[in-house]
C-alpha cells in the first residue's frame, strides 16, 4: 500500500495528493499547500517539508470567532488573539502569533482625529510588558480623509473587541 511521503500513514485512494516525488495524505496536503494557496504538483520533497515547517507555525487550535478588517482576529472560544499583517487571512496566518486574552492590561487608539495630520495604530499593552502595535496608518495621513474616517472606525472596533476580551476572560 503506498504511504504519505511526509508522515508514511496509508493512503486512501482517492485522498491522496502527488508532489513531484510522492504523494501526501490530506493533512499533510493541506499544510505542503499553505493552506490550499498553492499547487503542489512541482515541489521537491525539499520545498513540501519547508512548507509544512512554516505551515506549522500557525497558531495551533486558533478557530477565528471575529476578524476586524485585515488586522485583527479572535478567539473567543480558545480566549486568544492574532494580530494580522494585512491581505488574506490563511495566507498572513501561517506566520501570525496567538496571544492569550487574559494578557491583556490595557488597549488604547493611538491618533489624534482633531489634528490635520494624524498616524494611527492600537497599541496593546500586554502582562509580561511587551508592547503590540496593530498599526493602521504608520505615517499621518489626513484626517478628513475617507481612509483616515474608515480607519479610526476600525481602529475602535479593535478597541471594543480586545476590552471585551479583556473583561471576559478576568
Ligand atoms: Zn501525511
Amino acid at each position: 500500500m503506498k504511504t504519505c511521503a511526509v508522515c508514511h500513514q496509508p493512503l486512501k485512494p482517492l485522498h491522496s495528493f502527488r508532489f513531484q516525488e510522492g504523494s501526501l495524505c490530506p493533512e499533510c496536503y493541506r499544510k505542503a499547500s499553505l493552506f490550499y494557496k498553492q499547487t503542489i504538483t512541482d515541489l521537491s520533497f525539499d520545498e513540501v517539508v519547508a512548507n509544512i515547517v512554516k505551515a506549522g507555525q500557525t497558531p495551533d487550535g486558533f478557530e477565528i470567532s471575529e476578524k476586524i478588517g485585515p488586522f485583527l482576529a479572535v478567539d473567543r472560544k480558545h480566549h486568544q488573539f492574532a494580530i494580522l499583517k494585512g491581505g488574506k487571512f490563511q495566507e498572513e496566518f501561517s506566520t501570525v502569533h496567538a496571544y492569550p486574552a487574559d494578557e491583556i492590561v490595557d488597549c488604547q487608539v493611538k491618533g489624534d482625529p482633531a489634528a490635520e495630520m494624524s498616524a494611527l495604530s492600537v497599541q496593546v499593552k500586554m502582562k509580561d510588558h511587551s508592547d503590540l502595535s496593530i498599526d493602521l496608518a504608520k505615517k499621518p495621513i489626513r484626517t478628513s480623509s475617507f481612509a483616515f474616517r474608515q480607519s479610526y472606525h476600525l481602529a475602535r472596533r479593535m478597541k471594543d473587541c480586545l476590552d471585551k476580551e479583556k473583561i471576559a476572560n478576568r
